[in-house]
């Protein structure tokens, strides 16, 4: 091999890994589709390779990170027989389905895959505040720790393949929600001219005061019981949920986010859950699945 690691995709995210992979002192080849994005790469010491096929040959072990599982199905199309004996690790976002499907047929081709979720945006990789989720060959996972280290944390979640993603998806879940009620409470005190900036110094520790949710939470899942020690029982929240919607509505604040909410709540006091903690909703999730 002429060098250690190939990094395949250099959009903002390939940029970052294939640059501290350069700063741990990793020989690194770097290939993208469109050609002229790898300058501050080769400045770096990178070896740019002048086609795919060179750089699946360059490396043991070949790091994918391309817009999605699409554009990593067509890599590997090409990819042909050049990836035997090497490791493939995915680092593109995707579904634990997708990861499955793209491992048995890295599999299938002679070469061990490892599937990624980055937890980070790219000027946090290599950082404390970057960790990258890894699941699939546990055996090719160890052997590559090092290289893996020089993105931030390293977590490996399981050997079934699609886990990386799920955790991944499951994170991204609880992100998004939290920044759906950020958008929400700031568009409806911005129905005022309420500067937001004012605002987030009530939100802030607000919000702090309410994580304990997250692990009580938790713990009534793993308990399987949502009706012991309830202080604010689903009936009263249901209630009192709809003023939220109509005051948005008042206020000509669109209450799409929050609507889905009150649908879920209703539905599970409608089917005998009223003197429930909320978070057995969880249940009613899992029912559509
Ligand atoms: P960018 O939009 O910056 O770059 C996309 C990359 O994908 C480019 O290198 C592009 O090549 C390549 N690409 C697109 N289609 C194809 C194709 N058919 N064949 C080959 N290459 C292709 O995205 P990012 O780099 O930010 O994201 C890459 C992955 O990382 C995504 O899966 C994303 O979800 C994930 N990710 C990104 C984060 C972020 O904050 N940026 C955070 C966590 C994960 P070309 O230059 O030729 O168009």
């Amino acid at each position: 091999f002429t060098t250690r690691a190939t990094v395949a995709g250099l959009g903002d995210m390939g940029q970052a890994l294939a640059a501290a992979l350069l700063r741990n002192g990793f020989s690194t080849t770097v290939w993208n589709r469109t050609p002229g994005r790898a300058g501050s790469l080769t400045a770096a010491g990178a070896r740019e390779a002048t086609g795919l096929a060179e750089a699946f040959e360059a490396s043991q072990v070949v790091i994918l990170c391309v817009i999605d599982n699409s554009a990593v199905d067509e890599l590997l199309a090409a990819a042909g027989d050049r990836l035997r004996g090497r490791t493939v690790v995915n680092l593109t976002n995707g579904t634990p389905r997708q990861a499955r499907e793209l491992g048995e047929r890295v599999t299938a081709l002679g070469a061990e895959y490892v599937d990624g979720g980055i937890m980070a945006v790219p000027p946090g990789i290599g950082t404390d505040q970057s960790f990258v989720l890894y699941s699939g060959s546990e055996s090719a996972f160890k052997a590559n720790r090092d290289l893996f280290e020089a993105f931030g944390g390293v977590q490996f979640v399981g050997e079934d393949t699609g886990l990386a993603s799920l955790y991944d998806l499951a994170l991204l879940s609880g992100m998004y929600g939290l920044h759906a009620g950020v958008m929400h409470a700031y568009a409806l005190i911005g129905s005022e001219g309420i500067s937001a900036t004012d605002f987030s110094a009530l939100l802030v520790p607000w919000l702090r005061a309410m994580s304990g949710f997250v692990t009580e939470a938790a713990d009534r899942i793993d308990r399987d019981e949502f009706t012991k020690d309830v202080v604010s029982n689903l009936a009263m929240q249901a209630k009192a949920f709809p003023n939220l919607i109509e005051a948005s509505k008042e206020q000509g604040v669109r209450p799409d986010l929050m609507e889905p909410v009150l649908r879920l709540f209703q539905e599970w006091v409608a089917k005998g859950h009223g003197d429930e903690d909320g978070v057995g909703v969880v249940r009613l999730l899992q029912e559509r699945a």
